[in-house]
């Protein structure tokens, strides 16, 4: 039986009430840029190493965003006591969750009604009303990459993060759990009538590649001629790699070469955004500024067979 956790409204305790709990949390910021890096692992240092997130072995726990979530309540009381106003962050694979984000501003409204007329009603599951007015529909991951966006205003996030109530929305309101405000660990599953159709089979088990090896890299399509082709993980170390001052313009091309790739079928487009919207977040653009981009980037006239 499924007991509700009951959430502090104060955001510390709160953090405390989740972890103990065994939720992974980090702090985020009201603007969304991550904390304090060490200096190995900020792009700023002159002591900065080059390095991918998930391959870091600084053991600063405050490093890469969503990368630090822990459920050390000793570790996520000392980051509350240091910043009480921080945001909560919940990852959404490392937790085991995968999530229906719902944004009325974008017409995710309209989008989740056509989204139900084409697969029908979806299984009811743990609802987070967000401070934006949208939602969350969480469901327990798939276990493996989801494509990344359901129609207009909705998001299918599982490499990814979202906040947790009672975080406070850019708009000022609170994030909260629906119904009598207790948590509740999802039980249902994320919807077969969603799953690439590829995937429509159960599940395979839980996969031991370490987070962020794209499996379509595996296939590594050369150009005719000679030339290696792009890879989402040469794109995601493209827009890593970029200086400051530079980063939108990298985003925007891996954007195109992602479109563009995806277009020939060498790529998955959804695993694709899901690896360059991480890349963009981990080195600082905003989640708007990123998807406005990747989606401007579909329209772009295209020069095919660009390679590095
Ligand atoms: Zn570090
Ligand atoms: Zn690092």
């Amino acid at each position: 039986m499924t007991v509700g956790i009951s959430i502090p409204a104060e955001l510390p305790a709160a953090a405390e009430a989740y972890a103990e709990a065994g939720i992974k949390v980090f702090r985020v910021r009201r603007n969304k840029t991550p904390y304090a890096n060490c200096p190995r692992c900020d792009r700023q240092s002159s002591l900065y190493i080059k390095h991918r997130p998930d391959d870091c072995r600084c053991g600063v726990p405050t490093c890469h965003g969503f990368y630090a979530a822990t459920t050390n309540v000793d570790l996520v009381r000392r980051w509350w006591k240091e910043e009480p106003d921080a945001n909560i962050g919940g990852p959404c694979k490392l937790n085991g969750w995968a999530v229906i984000d719902i944004d009325p501003r974008n017409g995710g409204r309209e989008s989740y009604q056509a989204l139900e007329e084409r697969v029908g009603v979806l299984p009811g599951t743990t609802l987070q009303i967000t401070g934006g007015d949208g939602l969350h529909m969480i469901y327990r991951s798939p276990g493996f990459d989801l494509p990344g966006l359901g129609g207009p205003g909705i998001d299918f996030k599982h490499n990814g993060y979202i906040l947790l109530a009672p975080s406070v929305h850019s708009s000022g309101g609170r994030y909260q759990w629906a119904g009598n405000g207790e948590f509740l660990a999802p039980e249902t599953d994320w919807p077969a009538s969603l799953l690439p159709r590829k995937q429509r089979r159960p599940a395979p088990p839980a996969r031991t590649i370490p987070r962020h090896r794209f499996p379509a890299q595996e296939r590594r399509p050369q150009r005719p001629g000679g030339g290696r082709m792009w890879t989402v993980e040469d794109l995601v170390q493209h827009i890593m790699d970029a200086h400051e001052g530079t980063r939108n313009n990298a985003f925007y091309f891996a954007a195109c070469r992602a479109h563009e790739l995806a277009e020939q079928d060498l790529i998955d487009l959804g695993e694709a955004e899901m690896g360059l919207l991480s890349a963009a977040s981990a080195v600082g653009l905003t989640d708007s500024e990123a998807h406005a981009s990747f989606d401007s980037a579909s329209t772009r006239p295209g020069d095919r067979g660009w390679v590095a």
